[in-house]
């Protein structure tokens, strides 16, 4: 008989759950944690340009898969920043969540849709469920777990800084910062929660340079920055850091019954740090070869070539200086972006293509 144990109570373990139980099967989740989300808050985002040819996730993981998420809202503006240049992307781009604590974090409302025993404050070991039961759902979403049991490749690891702030804020749109004077080859963003609450992060390599350089004087810089855009004292009213945040890709996407989800597979997209869509696919996918309804290695391959895609779009912008990324804010402003952001084409092939004359050159001049 089949018994199966999810490691894992966040959005590939449950998505993982809810497909199986949806098939006959009831898997018994272990959660490290005291409650499901038990973490701080934070907001994240699904971006439609990439999921294409799947342009809107949350019908599609409804429709396509009897999941059901509400976001906090959808995205209908998309401005980015560089030092000197904005651009101004506008359409139907995508969705806003929370994560964490928050009553509405997308990992409460998948644990609603769970009817299996969730066994809290879990102890329990890989080796330990592999005893116990016939197949295993790896989902800790901390590749550090992965990298333990199997081959994987670690790309890279990033810090997070973030602060949840009060203010005055336009709820369908989103910002984001490329600038190497807040956060050296990475990004900031600013994500509304509502018309009164946002989430500003950095995120940058753990790289040795960077390694280097004051974070707090980073953050201060980044806040200013986002105050005076943003033309208002914004209140810090929490905040959080992540540090050695693994981006990283396994080799073996499952070895025997054991299947690695999430993070745990390398869900997380080097270039903008976006896993959510592929975490709660792979958890959906993974259940359904258990349920003998696919085969998990296939059905992911997507997955693979845009996680490639992706580290070699991170590489070419991590060569980028400011006046660089001023250079492609400009073009992307207008109609441009709006193309871009609004076709049914990967943006991942795209921003390759686009990049290329850019970071030729700056190979020839190293
Ligand atoms: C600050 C931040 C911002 C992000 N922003 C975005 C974004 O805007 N868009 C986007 O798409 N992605 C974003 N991501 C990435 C996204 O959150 C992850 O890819 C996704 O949550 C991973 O899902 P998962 O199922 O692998 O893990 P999670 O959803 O993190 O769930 C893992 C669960 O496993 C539990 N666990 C851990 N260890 C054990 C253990 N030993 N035993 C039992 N349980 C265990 C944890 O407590 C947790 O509940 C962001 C990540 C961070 C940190």
């Amino acid at each position: 008989m089949v018994k199966v144990a999810i490691m894992g109570a966040g959005l590939s373990g449950l998505a993982c759950a809810i497909t199986l139980e949806r098939n006959g099967i009831n898997p018994t989740i272990y959660e490290k944690r005291r409650q499901v989300g038990d973490r701080f808050v934070n907001c994240e985002i699904l971006m439609s340009v990439l999921t294409k040819p799947i342009h809107d996730s949350i019908a599609y993981f409804s429709e396509k898969h009897g999941i059901y998420l509400q976001p906090t809202g959808n995205i209908r503006q998309l401005v980015i920043h560089s030092e000197n240049r904005q651009a101004h992307i506008r359409g139907h781009l995508g969705f806003t969540n929370t994560r964490g604590r928050h009553d509405n974090s997308f990992e409460r409302q998948l644990a609603k849709q769970v009817k299996s025993k969730i066994i809290f404050n879990s102890k329990h070991s890989y080796e330990h469920l592999l005893q116990d039961f016939t197949h295993v759902v790896m989902a800790t979403g901390d590749a550090a777990y992965a990298a333990r049991v199997q081959d994987f490749r670690e790309d890279l690891t990033v810090t997070l800084r973030g602060a949840i702030v009060s203010g005055n804020f336009d709820r369908y749109t989103v910002r984001a910062w490329l600038n190497n004077k807040f956060a050296p080859k990475g990004y900031g963003y600013l994500i509304p929660i509502s018309d009164k609450e946002a989430n500003i992060v950095i995120a940058y390599p753990d790289y040795p340079e960077n390694q280097a350089l004051d974070t707090h004087a980073l953050w201060e810089r980044f806040y200013r920055n986002v105050c005076e855009i943003c033309d208002q004292k914004l209140r810090i009213t929490d905040n959080f850091e992540v540090s050695k945040y693994i981006i990283g890709i396994c080799k073996y996407p499952r070895i025997g019954n054991t299947f690695f989800t999430g993070n745990n597979f390398g869900s997380i997209m080097p270039f903008l740090g976006f896993g959510q869509f592929a975490s709660l696919y792979t958890g959906i996918q993974a259940a359904k070869d258990i349920c003998g309804m696919g085969n998990y290695e296939e059905c992911i391959k997507p997955i693979k070539e845009s996680y490639q895609l992706s580290i070699a779009l991170r590489k070419s912008m991590e060569k980028l200086d400011n006046s660089g990324f001023d250079f492609i804010v400009e073009r992307l402003n207008g109609s441009l972006g709006n193309r871009i952001f609004n076709s049914n084409r990967n943006i991942l092939k795209m921003a390759g293509y686009l990049l290329k004359p850019l970071t030729n050159k700056e190979q020839k001049n190293e």
